[in-house]
This record gives C-alpha cells, structure tokens and sequence, in this order.
C-alpha cells in the first residue's frame, strides 16, 4: 500500500493523537492512573442537570426528536441555533452580528483545522503562509494540522516573575515580527497549556498589527470569554470584522456532543461553510439542540459566570497551594493560573527533560503532560522548554492532592 503525502502526513503519530491515545489507553494499561493530563472538563452537577433537562424536554416533542435524529442541516449549521448565538452576542457586547457571522463546526479542532488550511499554506501565487502564534507555548492540538509543512511559526515571550513561585508569560512586541509569510495570527485566550490570559492591551496591538498585515486573528475562546468563562482575571470579550472567534461547548461539560462556534466576517463564514460541508456535509444536532434555548433566554452565560468560573477558580487555587507546599525549597515556578483548567510548572534548570519526567510520572501512575511540545513553531533553541510540564487539576480532588506528591517525589529526586 502506498500512501500519498497527505496520508503519509496525517497517519504518522502526531503528538496530539499520542496524547489523545495515552489518555484513552491509560486507564485500561492502569486502572489506578491518575490523569492529569487530559482536557476533559470537571464535572458540575448543576451544568449536567441542566443539559439534561434540555434533552429531556427534546425527547418529549416528536417534531424536535425528528429535527435531532432525522434531518441533515446545512454546512452551516442550524440557523435557529445561529441567529441565536448571533442574538445573544449582539445584545450583550453591542458586536454587529447576524446568523450570517456565525457557523457551527463538529468541535472546535476541526473548525481550526479547516482555518488555518484556508489561511496559511502555499497560495495561489506560489509562495507559502504559516499561522503565526504570536505567544508560544500554545495549545497542542494545532500543532499538526497544517496540510503543508512548516506551518507554524511562533514568538517567545517574555518571562515577567512573580512573587510566591509565580510567573508570567507576556507578548514580547520587541520580538514580535510578523514576517510577511504569515497568512494568520492565533492565539487561544486563556491559553492551553499555560492558564495565560492575554490581558486586553495585549489583544488590542496583536488585533492592529493583523489589521496592519492584513491578516485575520483567529482568536480560540474554548476555556475563554463570553462562554465557558474559565477567566479568574479582568479580561473582555473580543470581535471585529477582523476577528475569527472560535468558541466551543466542550469545556462546558459537553466535549462529546462536539460543537464549535465560528464567528467571522460573512465572506469567512461563507467560506468556511463551503469548505466544511466538503469535509463534514453536515455538523451534529445534539449540541445546538442542548443549547439553543440556554442562548435565547441567556443562560449560557449565568451557568458560566455562576457555576463553571468558581468550581475552577477554587480548584485552581487548591492546586497551587498542593504544589506550594510539595515542592518547597526547590527552584519551582507556576504560571499564574489566570484560565483554563491546567497548571503550567516550570522547574528552573531541571536536570531531566520534560519528556523523561513525564515517562518517570507514568510509570509511577500520573499522566500529565511534557511540555516541549507546546512550543512548535518556535525555530530557536530554548532550554526553557524542556523544563515544564503540565497539570489538570480537574479530577477528583483526593487524587488530585496525590498526584501533587507524586510529582513533587519525582521532581525532587531529579534534582538530587
Ligand atoms: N482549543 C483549545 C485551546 C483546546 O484546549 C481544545 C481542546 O482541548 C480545543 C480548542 C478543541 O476543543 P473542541 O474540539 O472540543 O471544541
């Protein structure tokens, strides 16, 4: 069998589908494995009874059933569910949008797989676009989904240290230099791997040097803002014309109903649409079927604000304590936890690389994950890469608190 260049490209183990299999095969190699490696959201019982409820209500009207199960909607998604989202984000932050600024993907991913392909890679006349991530460590799951390689290119930032072993990344404009190659910006806000949050100056000069180059910036708010609002800092939502936002229900407890929300100019919807009903025809029912009504009446954003944002406020601040005290004495940094569900560790001058701690972690029952693979698109050498890991604190907090010991026992010993 012979395999092209695209299937020779996307059937090699990429460090996401790595990850995705350590996760699905861990618990049947350990049974005792404690994850903390995965994206998987907590669970909040509040957030999962209201779904429910929702489904229920569904299954009871034969015509909404029909409308779940039997029908195919257009590559575009729902439009009900569209002008919906639409309706809400106009009403709340004033944007200027109608159902046609928005389209539905199957998740996320693939929704950043179908943009980064229409914006970056070789154009029509001959010459080659990479996305630009203007603050690297990013979110693993871009990494390989370019169609073309050398997809990526990416800015170090700039290290601002904080009291009490916390650090912060911040964009490094000095570095900044966006070559003309680039077809996109993007940037996730709070940020995978790193619980970052771009505060809102930052966001505002990225979003005028785009305009500057004439790029759009593909803004991904799948932890972020107006919705799941995993944001423990002052942070404000972002759109203009030349914004792609990308935001998801996942991190709302729904990652396997798998729906994406695209908002964007008309012209990108319009092509985006086009190019997704090639790959998909079609997006799942379950997810705007769930979420429809939660945007007509504005729930989506008070479950967000009043449930989601302090389970993991209070599990984030449980965390960095944990690792506080397990890792006292030694030269240990955490990234400020502004977002998301992950703690970012950086351990200064590690005798050990991230991956042989993350192997050593395996072997003693905690999955997290190594953090060198989040700096793609960096061409330059930096030690520091090998020098971070990152957590999931979402688990059970019992196993959680274990899983800090373990970490620091193994941390420990690679610095003796
Ligand atoms: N963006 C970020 C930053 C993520 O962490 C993830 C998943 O973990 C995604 C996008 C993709 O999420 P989904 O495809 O479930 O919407």
């Amino acid at each position: 069998m012979k395999l092209s260049l695209f299937g020779e490209k996307f059937s090699r183990d990429s460090g996401i589908v790595g990850l995705m299999d350590d996760l699905g095969s861990a618990l049947d190699d350990n049974p005792e494995m404690i994850m903390m490696g995965g994206g998987n959201p907590g669970r909040l019982p509040g957030a999962e009874a209201l779904f429910q409820s929702r489904l229920e209500a569904i299954m009871a009207d034969p015509e909404k059933r029909h409308k779940l199960f039997g029908l195919y909607q257009a590559p575009l998604g729902d439009p009900e569910f569209r002008r919906e989202v639409a309706d809400l984000l106009a009403r709340q932050f004033g944007w200027k949008l109608s159902a046609d600024n928005i389209a539905i993907s199957n998740g996320s991913q693939s929704a950043f797989f179908v943009l980064f392909n229409m914006f970056a890679g070789k154009m029509p006349d001959g010459t080659r676009r990479q996305i630009h991530l203007p603050l690297t460590p990013e979110y693993l799951g871009y990494a390989d989904s370019g169609l073309g390689e050398d997809f990526f290119t990416a800015t170090r930032p700039e290290i601002e240290r904080l009291d009490g072993h916390l650090f912060k990344y911040r964009v490094d404009f000095s570095r900044l230099e966006l070559e003309k190659r680039a077809g996109a910006m993007c940037f996730s806000r709070p940020t995978n791997p790193t619980g970052n949050v771009m505060t809102d100056d930052e966001v505002a000069r990225l979003d005028s040097i785009a305009r500057e180059q004439d790029i759009p910036l593909i803004l991904d708010g799948a932890y972020g803002l107006p919705f799941p609002n995993i944001i423990f800092t002052g942070a404000s939502p972002h759109w203009n014309e030349n914004t792609i936002l990308v935001l998801s229900l996942s991190k709302l407890g729904l990652p396997g109903v798998r729906t994406g929300i695209i908002i964007a100019r008309e012209d990108i919807i319009h092509a985006y649409a086009n190019a997704n009903g090639i790959v998909n025809l079609a997006c799942g029912n379950i997810g705007p079927a769930i979420a429809t009504e939660l945007f007509r009446t504005g729930e989506i954003l008070t479950l967000a604000r009043d449930q989601i944002a302090p389970f993991y406020r209070q599990r984030a601040a449980e965390a960095v304590d944990g690792f506080r005290q397990a890792l006292e004495g030694l030269p240990f940094h955490i990234h400020k936890p502004e977002g998301a569900f992950f703690l970012w560790l950086w351990f200064e001058g590690l005798p050990i690389n991230s991956q042989e701690l993350y192997a050593r972690l395996k072997k003693r029952g905690v999955l997290i994950v190594p953090g060198h693979h989040c700096f793609f698109g960096l061409k330059e050498e930096w030690p520091h890469r090998y020098e971070c890991i990152r957590v999931s604190y979402v688990q059970d907090p019992q196993q959680v608190r274990r899983g800090i010991r373990i970490i620091a026992e193994e941390v420990k010993k690679a610095y003796l």
